[in-house]
């Protein structure tokens, strides 16, 4: 079943076309890679289904409801959370009380709420740093502290946008790993924008490219990583992005 569909998707910013009829439609339990060079409209993407942004036109539907013109904080209670490419962290607040803040999304309870601040610490390997404040983590922590809070807003759909950026291979492999759980401990399926070729060929089901808005291949990482348009987009027509595949 289809958790979210974009239907012909299209914004405007001015004169420029940031997203252009994209369509697409990502499958419950998929993990689903959406890829393209930069300023290609990944990052709109995200803002639209979150409505950050209103689009200019095209629908949005989430698990069979619409949700084109609905508030962002709807669109967050309904099931959709996501992390951002610029980490903001509270800073001055300790690592484990941003997660109890992102908590209270949907816990009323302040112990409920750091129940669940718990269990993701846990589960984004951040119980070393708890008690530190988020402001003095490196990069690796901040990018995990992100998708504890993503997840402690209880999401059936995440939304993770280059999450695994400026990560060292080992810190790299750690990442991976904490995705894939993501969706076989928490069941919660995952659109991933990444530039990372290890990390999109690795885990993706499916992936959707794009190249200055519009859509320019989907398919299976095999697929994708052999297609013309999209080698030729990304990286120049010499570019070997089969050598990624189950890396
Ligand atoms: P990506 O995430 O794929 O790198 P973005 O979605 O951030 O790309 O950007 C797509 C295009 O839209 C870029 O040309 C960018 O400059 C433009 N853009 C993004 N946000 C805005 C905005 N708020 N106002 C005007 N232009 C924007
Ligand atoms: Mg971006």
């Amino acid at each position: 079943m289809s958790i979210i569909t974009l239907d012909n998707v299209t914004k405007n910013f001015g004169g420029l076309t940031a997203v252009d009829h994209v369509s697409f439609e990502v499958q419950e339990g998929e993990i689903f890679g959406l890829i393209g060079p930069n300023g290609s409209g990944k990052t709109t993407t995200f803002n639209l289904i979150n409505h950050y942004f209103q689009v200019s036109s095209g629908k949005i539907i989430f698990k069979g409801q619409e949700i084109t013109d609905k508030k962002t904080f709807e669109i967050a209670r309904l099931g959709v959370g996501r992390t951002f490419q610029v980490v903001k962290p509270l800073k001055r607040l300790t690592v484990e009380d941003n997660i109890v803040a992102a908590s209270f999304a949907r816990e009323s309870s302040f112990n409920g709420a750091r129940n669940v601040a718990r269990e993701m610490i846990s589960f984004c390997h951040l119980e070393e740093v708890a008690h530190q404040k988020a402001g003095g983590l490196p990069i690796a922590g901040r990018k995990r502290l992100e998708i504890a809070r993503a997840l402690a807003t209880r999401p059936s759909l995440l939304l993770l946008d280059e999450t695994a950026a400026g990560l060292n291979p080992s810190e790299l492999d750690e990442a991976i790993d904490i995705i894939k759980n993501i969706r076989s401990k928490l069941g919660i399926t995952i659109v991933i924008v990444e530039h990372i070729m290890k990390v999109i060929m690795s885990i993706s089901d499916r992936i959707h490219a794009i190249a200055h808005g519009a859509t320019i291949a989907e398919g299976s990482p095999a697929e994708v990583a052999k297609n013309p348009t999209v080698i030729e987009a990304y990286l120049g027509s010499d570019y070997n992005m089969e050598r990624f595949l189950n890396a």
